[in-house]
C-alpha cells in the first residue's frame, strides 16, 4: 500500500459504481476518502428495490468481463470471493424473433457455431472467423486503448491505431461490419444487440465493439449470487474496511472552489474540506449545477451538442407464479429493427414496435424472490428527448406485455404482486441524470477515448472526473477502469 498520501483528503461524489470503486483504490493509494452519496443507499444506477419479499436490481443485469472485476479486487490487495460469489449463466440468454422460433444461447461455442450455420449455410465457419477477429480486437482494445488516459489527438491517433485501425476497424460501422459476414437477419441481430447497452446504434458504433460477441459468445455471461445487489454490499463493506467515510442521503450542493483550487464541497449539512474531489456523479449535473462557470471544463453549448445514450423505460413485476419458456436474460427483437433505433437517435419519437429484453432474475437465483413467484423485469430503450408522462409509459407497457404474452407463451398480464414503472424523470430526480439519459454518453466515434469528457479538470486543480461520462465509458466493467486510470491520474497530481 502506498502510504505517501496519508494526508491529503479526497472526496467522492456520488457512490455509483464508479464512486464506490474510486473510494477504494484512492482508501488503497493512502488517501483519506470521504464519499458522499445523494441517495439513502448506494450503488447508483445498480442499486436494488425491495418491496413484497422481491429484491429487484433496478439497473445493471449482465455482468460481463469477469476479468476485469478480477483485476480491481488484486489491486485493491483482496480477494472477489471473499465479497460476493459468481456464477457462470447457462443458458447466456434467450432471444425472440418476430417471424422465427426463439433460440438459445449457451456458453458452449461449437453450440453457437451450430445456431448460426442453422441460420444461414457457412454460418458456423463464418462465426468462427468473426469470433477470432473479435478476440483478437479485444487483446487489443484491453492491453493498449481501454485502461489508460487520453488527452491528446496525438496520443489517440498513435502509431499502433493509424497502422492497425483499419484492422481493428475503428473506422467503419458495427452495422457493415457484421453485414459483411452474415446475411441473415437474426445472426447480425445476435451479433449487434449488445450496442444498446453501449448506448449507441449499430449504424453509428465503430466496428471496433464487435469484440461485445467475443466478451458474450467467448467469455459467456456471468451472474454474482444475489445480483448487482450483492455487489454493491461487498463493494460497501470493503469500503467500510478501508476506513472510508461513507455519507448516504447527502447531496453535494456545490464543489467549493478556492484561488482556482478545490476547497471541498458543500451539502446541507455544511462544508467538508477535501485536497482533491472525484466527481462520480453525472458529469453534465457537476458542470451544470455544482460549479459556477467560470470553473466549468465544458460549456452548456458542449452538453447540448452530444450524442445522448437511450435512456430505459423499465417496468418491475412480481409475479405470483412461475413463468415457462423464457431464462434468465431474455431478448425480443423486432424486424425490421432499424425503425426502433431511428426513434432513439435519428427522429426521436416512442417506439411503435420496439425491441427489448426481459430479466428474471429468479430464473438462476431463489433469492431474490419468494419460492414459488418470479422476479422479472421489461426494459425498452427510448430516446431520452421525449416527454414521459403517464399515459405513454403505461400505453408502451401495455405493448411489451401483451407482445411478450404472445411471444413466449406466458400470460404477462396475470397474477401480478407488484408493478412499479420507471423511466426518464425517475432517472432525472433519483440520480440528477442529464436530460434523464440512464446511460450518458453514447459510444460514437467522436465519443470515444480521447473524444470522452476529460478526467481533469482544465479549469480547477485537484478536481477530477470518473464514471461511465468518462473514458472508456457505458457499463459496469468500464466504471471500474475508469476508476483506476483516475487513481493514477490522483496519485500524479494530489501528493
Ligand atoms: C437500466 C440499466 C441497465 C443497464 N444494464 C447494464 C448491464 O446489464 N451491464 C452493464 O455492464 N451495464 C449496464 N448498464 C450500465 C451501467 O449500469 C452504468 O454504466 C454504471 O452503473 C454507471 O455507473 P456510474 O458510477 O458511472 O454512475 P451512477 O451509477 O449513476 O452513479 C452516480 C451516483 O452519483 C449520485 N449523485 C448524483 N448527483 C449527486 C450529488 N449532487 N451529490 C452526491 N451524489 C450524487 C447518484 O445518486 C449515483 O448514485 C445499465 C444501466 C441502466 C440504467
Amino acid at each position: 500500500m502506498m502510504q505517501e498520501s496519508m494526508n491529503k483528503r479526497v472526496c467522492v461524489v456520488g457512490g455509483g459504481f464508479g464512486g464506490l470503486t474510486m473510494a477504494a483504490y484512492l482508501a488503497h493509494a493512502g488517501y483519506r476518502v470521504t464519499l458522499l452519496e445523494k441517495n439513502n443507499e448506494l450503488g447508483g444506477r445498480a442499486r436494488s428495490w425491495r418491496s413484497h419479499g422481491f429484491v429487484f436490481d433496478m439497473g445493471p443485469s449482465w455482468y460481463l468481463m469477469p476479468e476485469v472485476f478480477e483485476r480491481f479486487f488484486s489491486d485493491v490487495g483482496c480477494r472477489r470471493e471473499d465479497y460476493y460469489d459468481l456464477q457462470q449463466l447457462d443458458p447466456s440468454y434467450r432471444v425472440f424473433f418476430q417471424n422465427s422460433e426463439p433460440v438459445t444461447v449457451t456458453p458452449r461455442i461449437a453450440e453457437s457455431e451450430a445456431l448460426f450455420e442453422s441460420f444461414e449455410r457457412g454460418g458456423g465457419a463464418k462465426l468462427r472467423e468473426y469470433l477470432k477477429a473479435a478476440e483478437y480486437k479485444y487483446d487489443v482494445a484491453v492491453g493498449e486503448f481501454l485502461y489508460r488516459e487520453y488527452r491528446s489527438l496525438f496520443q489517440f491517433f498513435n502509431w499502433r491505431l493509424m497502422t492497425e485501425g483499419l484492422k481493428l476497424n475503428v473506422f467503419s460501422s458495427l452495422d457493415r461490419f457484421v453485414g459483411r459476414y452474415f446475411r441473415d437477419e437474426r445472426a447480425r441481430q445476435i451479433l449487434q444487440y449488445a450496442m444498446v447497452f453501449l448506448g449507441t446504434s449499430p449504424e453509428q458504433a465503430p466496428a471496433l465493439y464487435s469484440i461485445m460477441s467475443h466478451i458474450d459468445l467467448n467469455q459467456g455471461v456471468w451472474f454474482p449470487k444475489g445480483g448487482m445487489a450483492a455487489m454493491v454490499a461487498g463493494l460497501e463493506r470493503l469500503l467500510r474496511e478501508n476506513g472510508v467515510e461513507i455519507h448516504l442521503g447527502e447531496p453535494v450542493q456545490e464543489i467549493v472552489v478556492e484561488n482556482g483550487g478545490i476547497k471541498g464541497v458543500r451539502t446541507a449539512e455544511g462544508e467538508v474540506g477535501a485536497d482533491a474531489v472525484v466527481v462520480n456523479a453525472d458529469y453534465a449535473h457537476a458542470e451544470l449545477e455544482l460549479l459556477a462557470p467560470e470553473h466549468r471544463t465544458y460549456s452548456e453549448r458542449y452538453w447540448r451538442a452530444r450524442t445522448l445514450a437511450p435512456t430505459m423505460l423499465i417496468v418491475y413485476l412480481g409475479y405470483n407464479r412461475k413463468l415457462k419458456n423464457i431464462a434468465h436474460h431474455n431478448l425480443y427483437f423486432s424486424q425490421p429493427w432499424k425503425p426502433h433505433f431511428d426513434a432513439i437517435f435519428k427522429h426521436p419519437q416512442w417506439p411503435d414496435h420496439p425491441s427489448y429484453y426481459v430479466s428474471c432474475a429468479s430464473y438462476d437465483d431463489p433469492g431474490v424472490a419468494a419460492a414459488g413467484t418470479e422476479n422479472v423485469f421489461f426494459l425498452v430503450p427510448v430516446s431520452p428527448r421525449l416527454e414521459d408522462t403517464d399515459e405513454v409509459r403505461e400505453r408502451l407497457v401495455q405493448y411489451v406485455m401483451d407482445h411478450f404474452s404472445a411471444v413466449s407463451g406466458n400470460d404477462m398480464n396475470s397474477d401480478i404482486l407488484l408493478k412499479r414503472i420507471y423511466s426518464h424523470r425517475d432517472f432525472r430526480s433519483d440520480y440528477n441524470a442529464y436530460s434523464g439519459t440512464s446511460l450518458g454518453l453514447a459510444h460514437t466515434l467522436f465519443q470515444t477515448a480521447v473524444f470522452r469528457p476529460q478526467m481533469r479538470s482544465r479549469k480547477v486543480r485537484g478536481l477530477f472526473y470518473s464514471g461511465q461520462y468518462t473514458h472508456p465509458g457505458v457499463g459496469v466493467p468500464m466504471t471500474f477502469i475508469a476508476s483506476r486510470i483516475a487513481r493514477d491520474i490522483v496519485r500524479q497530481e494530489v501528493v
